[in-house]
């Protein structure tokens, strides 16, 4: 790079650096990730250290945090709160600790690994045993008075335990959100509309620094204590490690995982051990810190104008990256869930390369605003599904749009539909979508639903791969033969099942009702609907108004129902159940059923003066018969309206009973005898 070259890079990252930095310490809603963040801040340490006439006392290497919010008193620290040096590799720790060698003069070091808390550091002063004063970091120098909301953090002793403490002591402790709390808070922000925090860290930042301390102390704030800063009218001992045993003995909280450790090996030890409990732990760290134990030795060592030499904070691999949106995909779970992914631009985060991310639903896609092609912050912590945490809006293209929720399942076409709330969306194809065949295949033939005894999941899975069942129906089509050449199942066993694919057909309305895998329709629903409906084909019917007359059945189910029979593919597949001879004895649950036309097959021509086409066809359906739309030589009985058309004619050919709209009122109201 030329001179000039480097001078506007570096002006460009400070300029970056400096409005990232307000959005992260001052506002505690940061725009990228920290990984991005410190990037950026390598690479302007390494151009300053290359170029040093270009540093300046301003530049963000040189300094700490940012100045404290209006609105808060000012707090002057007397030891300055400095930053960390950072390390991300093994490399860089054996360097840290071979320069402290080499400055102390000495062939081994002692360190204290402690686990580096990702929330924010604040100091609390106490005077004769008395909490006196708490205050944020700040810019190192000048922090916020937090007093009173740090009042509320009830493990903060107000008044210190014992008396063999310093007549002036102040501590340092970092404050944090235990990721169970922050799992809470999220869900109490969002049941009452207020903003989501993205992580931890910002939520304890956010929390903390709450103008009304009620507010504050009603989260769920903890604190570990990790050191010391100005001392009077006492002592504290004479290593950092002994110093953490008197703040416990204090009554100070300390992080159990501090350890005294043994050279740069002992170092890389904890880190590794530590490591790989981080999502035990119950809140986030983002690293270690080694510190040198012996405060002579510290001392000696001094201090930079950004942070202490004899400390190093060895970084973990970053769990939230930025990467662009490519697509927006919504994939149907098992059981017909929804969820849309963004399909990414592939990104390492979390130990792993991550290419997609969930966008859980569409409530979250709204609150979100995500677009394709944004730039996102993923998140990817241990086994948890990477999500997207959050939209770089000024880094949006100009034409992105709005994201669409699809309508229709991307697999079947079928409508999608909302349950729960609307919070969860589902495909509404359940007997037919390729995503759900062998979820319902299974439900389907489950004991308490159709009882197939003997087509286990291992076989379900099986005849679904090589493509030989598509839906519930193909089961019915089902030969020995066929059977016999699916691994491990011998001959008699393909016959078994054959036999018991046969008898399973002979069944009940209910448990037809509930083999269909409808969402929301468990056994006891199935029950209800067959006790009030006493046939599937007024059930299949029955609208929104009609379905709510059932004891048990809401609006959520209602809508379920209509949803469910109203795609075509569901129907389609019902019809073939039952052309493959699936039958149940009539349904007697009121007791009242007059059923004359039971079975018989019905055709409605012309138009009725006295009913609309629908009414009429649901009559005939509670009468018993089944309607359908053509005359032929298996049609038992037409209905003829006004004007009726040809099919009036066909039937007089074929011979087909008719009866016209006087003789079919009289049948509905009890008249006329099955003839
Ligand atoms: P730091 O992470 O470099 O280290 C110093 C801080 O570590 C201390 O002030 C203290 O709060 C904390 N700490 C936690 N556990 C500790 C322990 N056991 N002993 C001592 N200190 C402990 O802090 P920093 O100076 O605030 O800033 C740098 C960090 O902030 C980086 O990780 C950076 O990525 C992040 N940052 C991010 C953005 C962003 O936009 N995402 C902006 C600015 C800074």
């Amino acid at each position: 790079m030329t001179g000039t070259k480097v001078q506007a890079r570096v002006k460009d990252l400070r300029v970056l650096l400096e409005r990232y930095a307000y959005y992260y310490y001052v506002l505690a809603t940061p725009e990228v990730p920290d990984a991005q963040y410190d990037r950026l801040f390598l690479e302007l340490q390494s151009l300053e250290e290359k170029h040093p006439d270009l540093i300046t006392k301003d530049s963000p290497t040189q300094r700490v945090g940012s100045a404290p919010l209006a609105g808060f008193s000012e707090v002057r620290h007397v030891v300055p709160m400095l930053s960390l040096a950072n390390a991300f590799g093994d490399g860089e720790v054996l360097e840290f600790d071979r320069r402290c060698r080499q400055l102390l003069e000495t062939s081994r070091i002692q360190y204290v690994a402690e686990p580096k808390l990702d929330g924010l550091a604040v100091s609390l002063t106490y005077e004769d045993g008395q909490l006196v004063r708490a205050a944020t970091r700040g810019d190192g120098v000048r922090g916020e008075d937090v007093t009173q909301n740090i009042r509320g953090i009830r493990s903060i002793p107000l008044r210190l335990r014992g008396n063999d403490w310093p007549g002036l002591l102040e501590v340092r402790g970092e404050v944090y959100m235990p990721l169970e709390g922050f799992l809470r808070l999220n869900h109490e922000q969002r049941a009452m509309d207020q903003k989501l925090y993205v992580n931890p860290r910002n939520a304890a930042a956010g929390s903390l620094r709450q103008l009304d301390p009620r507010i504050s102390a009603s989260r769920p704030l903890e604190i570990f204590c990790y050191g010391i800063g100005a001392i009077e009218a006492g002592q504290v001992p004479e290593t950092h490690i002994e110093t953490l045993k008197a703040l416990t003995i204090w009554g100070l909280r300390t992080n159990p995982e501090a350890a005294l450790v043994d050279g740069p090996e002992g170092c890389l030890d904890s880190y590794r051990r530590i490591l790989e409990r981080r999502e035990a732990l119950g809140y986030d760290i983002d690293g270690l810190v080694y510190k040198v134990n012996n405060y002579s030795d510290q001392q000696r060592l001094g201090t930079l104008s950004r942070s202490p030499r004899w400390a190093l904070a060895h970084k973990f691999p970053a769990q939230e990256e930025l990467t662009r949106v490519l697509r927006i995909d919504v994939q149907v779970g098992r059981t017909g869930a929804i969820t849309p992914v963004a399909r990414l631009e592939p990104v390492f985060v979390g130990g792993a390369t991550v290419s997609n991310a969930t966008l859980h639903n569409r409530d979250e896609i709204e609150r979100l605003d995500v677009r394709v092609g944004d730039t996102v912050v993923i998140r990817r912590a241990g086994d948890v599904i990477p999500e997207v945490v959050s939209v770089v809006s000024e880094q949006r293209p100009a034409k992105a749009s709005r994201y669409r929720f699809p309508t229709q399942c991307p697999v079947c076409d079928s409508e999608i539909i909302s349950d729960d709330q609307g919070a969860i969306l589902r495909c509404s194809g359940g007997l037919f979508c390729a995503a759900q065949v062998k979820e319902s295949i299974k439900h389907f033939a489950s004991r308490r639903a159709m009882d197939i005894e003997g087509l286990g999941s291992k076989i379900v899975d099986q005849l679904v791969d090589v493509g030989i069942v598509k839906n519930v129906a193909d089961l019915f089509d089902l030969d020995t033969k066929t059977l016999e050449e699916l691994d491990r199942l011998g001959r008699k066993s393909a016959e078994n099942l054959v036999a018991s694919i046969r008898s399973s057909r002979r069944t009940t309305l209910p448990r037809f009702l509930f083999a269909l895998g409808i969402a929301q329709v468990g056994e006891a629903t199935a029950q209800a609907l067959a006790a009030h409906f006493e046939s599937l084909d007024s059930l299949i019917v029955a609208d929104q108004e009609v379905l709510e007359q059932v004891i048990d059945v809401g609006p959520v189910v209602a809508g379920s129902l209509i949803h469910f029979f109203a795609q075509y593919h569901n129907q389609e597949v019902i019809s073939r159940l039952q052309g493959a001879g699936i039958t149940w004895p009539q349904e007697t649950g009121k007791g009242t059923g007059k059923v004359p036309l039971a079975g018989k097959v019905v055709v409605l021509t012309g138009s009725m003066t006295g009913m609309t086409r629908d009414e009429a066809r649901k009559a005939l359906i509670q009468l018993g018969a089944k309607v359908t739309s053509s005359v032929s030589k298996n049609t038992d009985m037409v209905i003829a309206g006004n004007e009726p058309g040809g099919k009036f004619a066909k039937a007089k050919d074929l011979g087909v009973p008719v009866l016209f709209e006087s003789e079919f009122q009289q049948l509905i109201h009890g008249g006329v005898e099955n003839g």
